[in-house]
């Protein structure tokens, strides 16, 4: 069946989230056909809005998305709000009420999705009360989506794992990692996987180091608040960037299931070696925007911004580099970075292979000392979505020198930035039953734990934070990182 009947409880319908992804996503998956007519969504929220409010703020969600609004009418029809108190045990016999009456009237067999888009602190408490006064009785299937952050540490996560566990089976929630949505993302694992060309050469043998970086031109924006309790370590690294270095390490599924691809994800999370405070240093650094100039616009430092302390020691910056301990992966670091304020919007990965065992072209070639250009492969994820190779070709006309040549295949994506597609993927996915591309409790908890001791460190330390000026690629500190085992990030053009 691939138009699911469903309910979809979403937990937060006045928000930000809400407005800029997941309508747009729920409109593009009817519009395309992906849904039936046989499917309703409830909105919760505290403002005492109506069915009406709720349906114009949906319209505004989606023409500001500017996706085409012919059928926006009906679609909106299928919106209904109910003004909630998530402590108030009333409230959720009145959804259960509500929802049955929704799926008479629409012929929804019982399924129903609960989206969890509302802070993080009540995602336990309303799965334990969705389980207790019975909301997930009904007779479909029922699934929890919960949104980052799953936890701030992993006491934290383990608590909420716990809190959610007691109302949900494992493989009923669905836990966003919106990244895994990216149209490119999915593609690492297409690269890797069905081209005889990369396959053979993708370990230590030939690979000398991966590169991820996943870079922002804006600032905290009006997140201070949020961002003064997580930081880019926690807001980024222990989900994004380490999804990322799984699904480039890990070992070849049998079959494209969801449990036989989670679980060469898990494994190879088990082989990246763990890093203690005391190493912290020499695998992490951390860095925090200065004020800078960036598209002619002067910008202000992080500790200026709404919100922050002056005197603030949240990172906005990191570089580290992670190490495997497996047979494929023995000495490849995997470096990852990411940061707000800096030179351009781009994720990025470069996989760098090594060099020949003999190179015949510099020995011509006098007046040129570098080596031949290292050849690359590189996927681009956003904003921008395709595949560079980078080879050497012959020089025209002059013997004996060679010019690195860019193979160059672009996905044109749509509008480039913010496109909803990531949550409508994920959206559909959750719809079907497939949480191949949700994190598992596993993965969390692992990456917690591989992350912790850093942050334990930096909080600890008295060490003064890296600065790095708005608009350009980090502290000094990132460079050093990679030139101490003899390698340097490459440019992301
Ligand atoms: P928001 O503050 O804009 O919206 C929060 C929503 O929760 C509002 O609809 C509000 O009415 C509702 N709410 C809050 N307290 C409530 C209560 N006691 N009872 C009933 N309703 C209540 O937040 P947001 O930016 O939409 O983020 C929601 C979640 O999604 C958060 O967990 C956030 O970390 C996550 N997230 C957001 C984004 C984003 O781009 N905004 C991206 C990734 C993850």
């Amino acid at each position: 069946n691939h138009n699911p009947k469903t309910s979809i409880v979403l937990f937060g319908a006045t928000g930000d989230l809400a407005k800029r992804k997941l309508y747009p996503s729920i409109y593009n998956l009817y519009i395309t056909g992906k849904l039936s007519e046989q499917f309703v969504v409830i909105g919760i929220a505290r403002r005492p809005w109506d069915d009406q409010t709720l349906r114009d703020n949906v319209r505004k969600a989606i023409e500001e998305a500017h996706l085409p609004t012919d059928n926006i009418e009906q679609f909106c029809n299928h919106f209904f709000y109910l003004p909630f108190d998530v402590t108030d045990t009333k409230s959720y016999q009145r959804l259960n009420q509500r929802l049955q009456e929704l799926e008479t009237e629409f012929h929804i067999p019982g399924n129903r999705i609960y989206y969890m888009a509302m802070a993080p602190e009540f995602f336990g408490t309303i799965a334990i009360q969705l389980k207790n006064e019975g909301v997930t009785q009904s007779d479909g299937w029922n699934r929890l989506v919960i949104e980052k952050p799953f936890g701030h540490d992993l006491p934290s996560a383990q608590k909420l794992n716990n809190e959610i566990r007691e109302a949900f089976t494992e493989d009923q929630i669905y836990r966003i990692d919106h990244y895994l949505g990216k149209e490119m993302v999915q593609n690492i694992e297409v690269i890797r996987f069905a081209n005889a060309i990369f396959e053979p050469l993708w370990n230590n043998r030939h690979i000398s180091n991966i590169q991820i970086t996943s870079s922002e031109v804006l600032g905290v924006e009006d997140r201070g608040g949020y961002y003064e309790t997580s930081g880019a370590l926690r807001d980024m690294v222990q989900n994004h960037l380490l999804q990322m270095v799984l699904l480039l390490s890990m070992d070849p599924p049998i079959r494209l299931a969801t449990d036989e691809v989670r679980s060469e994800k898990i494994k190879v999370l088990r082989a990246v070696r763990s890093i203690s405070s005391e190493e912290a240093d020499d695998y992490f650094i951390r860095g925090q925007y200065d004020a800078g100039t960036i598209q002619d616009h002067q910008v202000p430092g992080y500790r200026s911004e709404k919100n922050v302390n002056p005197e603030s020691k949240t990172e906005t910056f990191v570089s580290g580099k992670l190490m495997i301990d497996n047979h494929r992966w023995a000495g490849v670091p995997f470096y990852v970075r990411t940061g707000k304020r800096m030179a351009q919007k781009s994720t990025k990965i470069v996989v760098q292979f090594k060099d020949l065992p003999l190179n015949v072209y510099t020995q011509k070639n006098e007046k040129q000392d570098s080596s031949i250009h290292p050849n690359l492969l590189v996927i681009h994820i956003q904003p921008d979505e395709g595949i560079t190779l980078i080879l050497n070709g012959k020089k025209i006309g002059l013997l004996g020198e060679t010019i690195p040549v860019k193979l160059d295949y672009s996905h044109t994506s749509v509008d480039g930035v913010n496109t909803p597609e990531a949550y409508e993927r994920l959206i559909y996915d959750c719809m079907l039953g497939d949480a191949t591309n949700f994190a598992h409790w596993d993965e969390v908890n692992l990456s917690w734990a591989l992350i912790d001791p850093i942050s334990e460190a930096w909080s600890d330390s008295n060490k003064d934070i890296a600065k790095y000026e708005a608009g350009t690629m980090g502290p000094i500190e990132s460079e050093r990182l990679l030139e101490k085992d003899g390698f340097k990030w490459w440019p992301l053009e």
